[in-house]
């Protein structure tokens, strides 16, 4: 398994750890545009914080992470389904990217809109400042101020390996007191922070929660895969065109030579609509658009 993630639970404290690495579905979506270096550091590290996320909640649906700002990486944005799926994209200015840029410089007064979508139910969006030294320093800043539990991110890439660590302190249960419950906290985050990027990059998770926690009691579950797969489709690029309405999509038409091309940002597949497809998207539905619904 080349994409996975991998739970850890201490046993004698109430912290609980998640693991993840990406490589295919990471080359998968460089392989979609010809990204600079520290662009495609920050996608990858990207990825790894939404399959992260997606480990921590229990939900149907589909979890979004979306940075913007107005410096030369103007967005960054993954998703990864409840079925854990990802895909992800950039938007930046090649001209304006040095080959040692950091979030800050890429990303000035940015800020992240993370975004749960289920499938059922009612769509939650948290917003933080991209205000950290890295993705990993805002998403625990995230976690601090919307008063969930405790949870600290590490994250890493390098155009070729997306790797994170998540460690989040549970409610009361092995421990009650809560200056223990904080030394605890306290001692695997100060061990977890020894960690070099090599390490985290390049160590499998067995030997990586061996040297950070030889000394504690640590469970290591299985590996849940993860994948590259973009949910775009014709039926979607179909809908989208429908929902403009009959008029302005034969105005497109026209104004396109014949065909409508729809392309999708995300893996650069092409999907085309001819006069007799624009049609039949609307037969039977008069000149008006068909309400869009989504469930
Ligand atoms: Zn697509």
């Amino acid at each position: 398994m080349n994409d996975f993630s991998q739970r850890f639970l201490f046993d004698d404290t109430d912290v609980r750890g998640e693991m993840v690495a990406l490589r295919e579905s990471y080359a998968h979506v460089l392989a979609k545009h010809a990204y600079p270096q520290p662009v495609a550091q920050l996608l990858g590290e990207l990825m790894a914080a939404a399959a992260l996320l997606v480990g921590t909640l229990k939900f149907d649906g589909l979890l979004v992470l979306q940075a913007r700002a107005e410096g030369p990486l103007s967005l960054l944005m993954v998703e990864c389904s409840s079925a854990r799926e990802l895909r992800g994209i950039a938007r930046y200015d090649a001209e304006q990217i040095g080959a040692d840029a950091d979030l800050q410089s890429l990303m000035p007064n940015g800020v992240l809109a993370i975004t749960i979508d289920p499938t059922r139910g009612q769509r939650y969006q948290g917003i933080v400042d991209l205000d950290g030294v890295d993705l990993a320093a805002c998403l625990t800043n995230y976690f601090a101020s919307s008063e969930q539990l405790p949870t600290r991110f590490w994250l890493k890439a390098d155009g070729q390996r997306a790797r994170g660590l998540l460690l989040q302190q549970l409610p009361p249960h092995h421990q009650s007191e809560p200056q223990e419950r904080a030394e605890s906290w306290n001692h695997v985050l100060t061990l977890a922070d020894t960690l070099t990027a090599e390490e985290l990059l390049g160590l499998d998770n067995p030997t990586l929660l061996h040297r950070l926690y030889h000394q504690e009691n640590v469970r290591l579950f299985d590996g849940q895969p993860l994948q590259f797969r973009c949910s775009c489709s014709r039926e979607r690029s179909a809908s989208a065109l429908a929902s403009l309405g009959q008029a302005d999509a034969e105005l497109l038409l026209a104004e396109q030579g014949g065909s409508v091309v729809i392309d999708c940002q995300f893996c650069n597949e092409r999907y085309a609509f001819d006069a007799a497809d624009i049609a039949q998207l609307f037969a039977g539905a008069g000149s008006e658009a068909p309400s869009q619904t989504r469930h």
